[in-house]
């Protein structure tokens, strides 16, 4: 991205975003939680740095379309609709996970939750179902937490044709169907496509996107944003090296809301806990997107 583009970013987003929020404090640090497991084998860790790459380029993507197409016909092409612009239900937020099952980490994330008696949702992506179907079990014995279809193997789905979008959906319901109740869906990067939205509505799915992106996959490196991430994500430049502190400042944005995180980058479950702690003290509360309230948000 050329410099002038990224100062008019600067000046054309951040800088509305931070005067909005000046007054807001810094996330207190608490202690967090150790993971029961964090040892990941090298080909795990690989594929996670491989996805992390994915999603950064995505997510530049997304906002170099925002930047440069008329709004109108990014509108028309349905591609960018997993950022919820509908207010949520206030002072109310909803967990949700996605790209799991994730060895080590899924059961991780369930003794957080019981823990704390909160109930989310898990984004699971078939392929990975398929592989640990033990995992999908934990979830699906704990209680309320809630399934949801992420694609079979999780492609961009600007990058293949709609049969293949639609045979993305269709295997992952076949593997999933006895635990989609009711059927939601969510996008692979959040990348949307018209055909698609159509698919699943006409198979009986909502689809659920976000208020508030977490942007785990960018703090995960090194427990820093970059300045593109940083734009893309909508961090504030006091949260640069604050993923706790971001999560809260973003919810306290909204009022509330859908947020999205990654089973697969032990950061995100170090981390949960502390979010959990941080924004129950701020006064939020944690619901289901199942809840009523939460309902408007979903399409
Ligand atoms: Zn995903």
């Amino acid at each position: 991205m050329a410099r002038n583009t990224v100062i008019r970013i600067l000046h054309s987003f951040c800088i509305p975003v931070a005067i909005a929020f000046c007054c807001c404090s810094g996330a207190a640090a608490g202690p967090a939680p150790e993971p029961p497991n964090l040892q990941q084998n090298l080909s795990s860790q690989h594929s996670h740095e491989e996805e992390t790459a994915k999603i950064r380029k995505h997510h530049l993507k997304r906002l170099e379309d925002r930047l440069t197409i008329e709004p109108s016909i990014l509108q028309e092409s349905c591609r960018y609709e997993s950022d919820i612009s509908t207010r949520p239900p206030l002072k109310r937020v909803a967990l949700t996970f996605d790209d799991g099952p994730e060895p080590g980490q899924t059961e991780f994330i369930l003794e957080i939750l019981k823990k704390h008696g909160i109930t989310a949702a898990f984004f699971m992506i078939g392929q990975k179902a398929q592989q640990h179907p033990e995992l999908v079990e934990k979830v699906r014995a704990a209680n309320h937490q809630v399934i949801g279809n992420h694609s079979w193997d999780h492609p961009n789905f600007h990058e293949i044709s709609t049969s293949a979008q639609a045979e993305q959906v269709l295997r992952n319901e076949l593997l999933l169907a006895n635990d989609l109740k009711p059927k939601l869906f969510r996008y692979p990067y959040g990348n949307s496509s018209c055909e698609t939205n159509k698919l699943v509505h006409s198979l009986g799915y909502k689809i659920v996107g976000w208020h508030i992106d977490s942007c785990d996959w960018a703090f995960e490196k090194t427990g820093s944003v970059d300045i593109k991430e940083a734009i893309s994500c909508g961090v504030l430049p006091q949260y640069h090296n604050d993923y706790v502190g971001h999560v809260v400042s973003a919810a306290r944005a909204r009022n509330g809301g859908i947020i999205l995180m990654h089973e697969i980058h032990p950061n995100t479950i170090m981390k949960l806990e502390e979010i959990i702690t941080q924004l129950q003290a701020e006064g939020f509360a944690f619901g289901t997107i199942l809840d009523e309230d939460f309902q408007q948000s979903m399409r």
